[in-house]
């Protein structure tokens, strides 16, 4: 188990708040193909070791006050000199000029040795391939609200980051706006990270700047081990990308669907670090309003992750009147258009209860939109009989009309079906 300290300067060895040169400073059935890993024996092991660390350990109790700033090292410290890597099956993107160079990070040079053994897999020059075909160059107010760079943000500033800073390797997936890749940092110490890219002419042409800055912005504040961590991000005249905490085991979703649901004992897991990473977001005056498997992925070690903030809002204080997310998951008053709270995103934890459990959303109804709407504004809920009777009395108690009865989260935290299955060691919801 790492300590706190060990933690913080990997933490710092990311994010330099200085730059170089001065001294301080909707279902979509996804295609996302997981390719078995090479080293299979140790490479599990290694990445928990090496991968871009959470500022907490594993087993560490989260609390409110315990939240952001204090472990997010500003010592300053300089970038390392871009190094050719030694594994053979990547290939480093030469897109663009390097930057100047400087001596290595010293607090992490140890782990050098043994983080580049670890495979990242073969790089298919998809970034190069995307940059001849796809996007432009965008202009004028898009282009300021697009030109997101992690160094010159406001409050936590990291150091100065660009594509020839990685070696890249496989492909983890494609999204709306890009691919994504398992990357390592050429400095030390050398961390495993999710590389995202985003198209900003695709972007602009969803109208959604807005929505991706904030996305941005909200997450790139966000410490907690249930949080998929965004370390930094960069951007070139094309693209934006997002340096993001490698998800081991990929999406939730993909697990879902494979088997159909989940054990009572897994999905009470889950939904104690969902209610965990909630308590954390509300306790940031941030509301998630998008809950739902598929913006989930899963750690090395099975542990949850909420990987997306795209309809997140910042709202201290603030009752939300904006129609937005899955219907599935929507409570009461945002379907019928009423203002609303933090206590949505309670709601939608007991609709993922249900689903974990029956492994269909507790109000679908495949007869389309307003009928769901209708089954949704009743709560017409009906549990089938497999489901016990602790998990019942949850799901019961998050899925209330009248946001104010739904059960608080520290409440879910210490109920009797969550308190049953919670392991005594680090918070990871392992596969039963
Ligand atoms: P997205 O653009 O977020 O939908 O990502 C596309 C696909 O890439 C996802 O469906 C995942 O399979 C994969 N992916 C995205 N982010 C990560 C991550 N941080 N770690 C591992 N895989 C990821």
């Amino acid at each position: 188990m790492a300590s706190i300290g060990a933690v913080t300067r990997q933490i710092a060895a990311l994010e330099i708040s200085s730059k170089p040169n001065t001294t301080g400073s909707t279902r979509s059935g996804a295609t996302h193909q997981k390719k078995p890993s090479q080293n299979t024996g140790n490479v599990s092991k290694l990445l928990s070791k090496f991968a871009a660390p959470h500022p907490f350990p594993a087993n560490a109790t989260h609390t409110k006050s315990g939240s952001s700033s204090s472990l997010a090292s500003k010592q300053p410290s300089r970038p390392a000199s871009p190094t050719k890597t030694t594994n053979t099956t990547t290939t480093t993107a030469t897109l663009t000029k390097p930057k100047p160079t400087a001596a290595p990070a010293p607090a992490a040079a140890k782990a050098t040795a043994t983080n580049t053994t670890i495979d990242i897999g073969k790089y298919d020059g998809g970034f190069e391939i995307d940059d001849e075909t796809r996007g432009e160059k965008v202009y004028g107010e898009a282009a300021a609200e697009l030109a997101l760079d992690s160094s010159v943000c406001g409050i936590r500033p990291t150091r100065e980051w660009h594509l020839t800073d990685f070696d890249i390797g496989r492909p983890l997936g494609k999204g709306k706006f890009g691919r994504v890749y398992m990357v390592r940092t050429k400095v030390e110490p050398r961390y495993i990270l999710a590389l995202k890219c985003l198209y900003k002419s695709e972007i602009v042409q969803s109208r959604v700047e807005k929505q991706i800055r904030r996305e941005i912005e909200i997450q790139q504040n966000l410490r907690h081990p249930h949080i998929l961590r965004l370390y930094g991000y960069f951007h070139d005249e094309k693209r934006i990308f997002l340096m993001l905490e490698f998800a081991g085991r990929g999406e939730l979703y993909k697990q879902l669907t494979k088997y159909g649901s989940f054990s009572e004992k897994r999905s009470s897991r889950y939904i104690d670090q969902m209610a965990d990473a909630l308590t954390y977001l509300h306790s940031k005056h941030v509301i998630h309003r998008d809950i739902k498997p598929e913006n989930l992925l899963l750690g090395i070690n099975g542990e949850l992750k909420i990987g997306d903030f795209g309809w997140s809002v910042h709202a201290p204080g603030n009752r939300r009147t904006t129609l937005c997310g899955t219907l599935d998951y929507l409570p009461p008053e945002m379907v019928e258009g009423r203002e609303h709270s933090e206590k949505v995103d309670y709601w939608a934890l007991g609709v993922l209860t249900y689903e974990f459990i029956c492994g269909a959303p507790p109000f679908e109804d495949l007869t389309g939109y307003n009928a769901t709407y209708k089954r949704i504004a009743r709560v017409d809920l009906k549990i089938p009989p497999k489901v016990s009777p602790e998990a019942r009395d949850l799901i019961t108690r998050l899925l209330q009309y009248d946001p104010e009865k739904r059960i608080p989260l520290n409440e879910v935290r210490r109920h009797p079906w969550i308190v049953k299955y919670r392991s005594k060691g680090p918070s990871t919801a392992t596969p039963s």
